[in-house]
């Protein structure tokens, strides 16, 4: 190991090939964030390089400045080496399960700047990958903590916890800090009444969602039909508090945040409607 070789943790985040054997990388590590690297016969050194270098893996690497003494940000570096560092049998060996941790790949990848750390997008990345290695089957639940943490890590979450405006509690919530696991009042007492999965009781106005205003509405703050709306049963998921069956209509949940996550990133991800369809199976996947 050479004076400025550096040992990495990471996930390949984009691959490209060049020449005969050649691959340029993007990885996101955990020590110094999303680095593209040159693996010089990247697609031929089963020994140098495991796993075909394949995405959703979590490995361990060796990079090294590609000139010598040029380590600045911006420059690629070169791969000496990775291996995998954890196996993941269940996740490589089923279609679907890459698919989804593919659009895992993009979403974070596309919130990671180059060469600046962000550990906590990494452990997120992590965890979901794990998730996906489960034999049981992700939920919509799972699909939707792992966005809502990658958006509040990158700081660009909406707000769904209270009005925009006015900054009343959302239907179905405490006032102040409160929400704790196991802290559900009775249905009504706060807001609007919620009651389960149909919440959009006929009681009172609904509220909406408005990726104008950067979250949620309330009524007297204008929601207007053409809204979305708010289901209160979503407090629970929104709070990782929700151990019973998920609302049945949690996919909703997932679709509003769609245009949300487009208009954040300014780009579509084409994959993202494949996971909709994905989840939406009634068998294990
Ligand atoms: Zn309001």
């Amino acid at each position: 190991m050479a004076a400025n070789d550096l040992a990495v943790t990471a996930f390949v985040v984009r691959r490209v090939t060049t020449g005969e054997s050649d691959l340029v990388l993007s990885l996101l590590t955990r020590e110094r964030g999303k680095i593209d690297v040159y693996a010089r016969a990247g697609r031929k050194s089963r020994r140098r390089f495991q796993a075909g270098l394949s995405p959703c893996l979590l490995f361990q690497g060796m990079i090294a400045p590609s000139r010598r003494g040029s380590s600045r940000p911006g420059s690629l570096w070169s791969l000496e080496e990775m291996i995998v560092a954890r196996p993941a049998a269940v996740l490589t060996s089923r279609p679907s399960r890459m698919v989804v941790g593919q659009y895992a790949t993009e979403l974070v990848r596309e919130f990671c700047p180059p060469e600046v750390p962000e550990p906590e997008l990494f452990q997120h990345l992590d965890d979901f990958f794990v998730r996906l290695d489960q034999p049981r089957s992700p939920s919509w639940r799972d699909w939707f903590a792992f966005e809502w943490s990658v958006l509040t890590a990158a700081g660009v979450a909406p707000e769904l916890r209270a009005c925009v405006l006015c900054r009343r509690p959302s239907p179905g919530r405490r006032p102040s800090p409160g929400n704790l696991p196991g802290s559900r009042e009775p249905s009504g007492a706060y807001g609007e009444p919620s009651g389960g999965s149909r919440g959009r009781s006929a009681a009172g106005p609904s509220w909406g969602f408005s990726e104008a205003a950067g979250g949620l509405v309330c009524p007297s703050c204008g929601q207007s039909p053409a809204m979305p709306v708010w289901n209160p049963a979503w407090n629970d998921i929104l709070d990782g508090t929700g151990s019973g069956p998920e609302p049945e209509d949690t996919p909703a949940l997932l679709a509003l945040l769609e245009p949300w996550i487009f208009q954040v990133l300014n780009r579509k991800l084409y994959a993202r409607g494949l996971c909709r369809s994905i989840f939406s199976s009634s068998t294990e996947w």
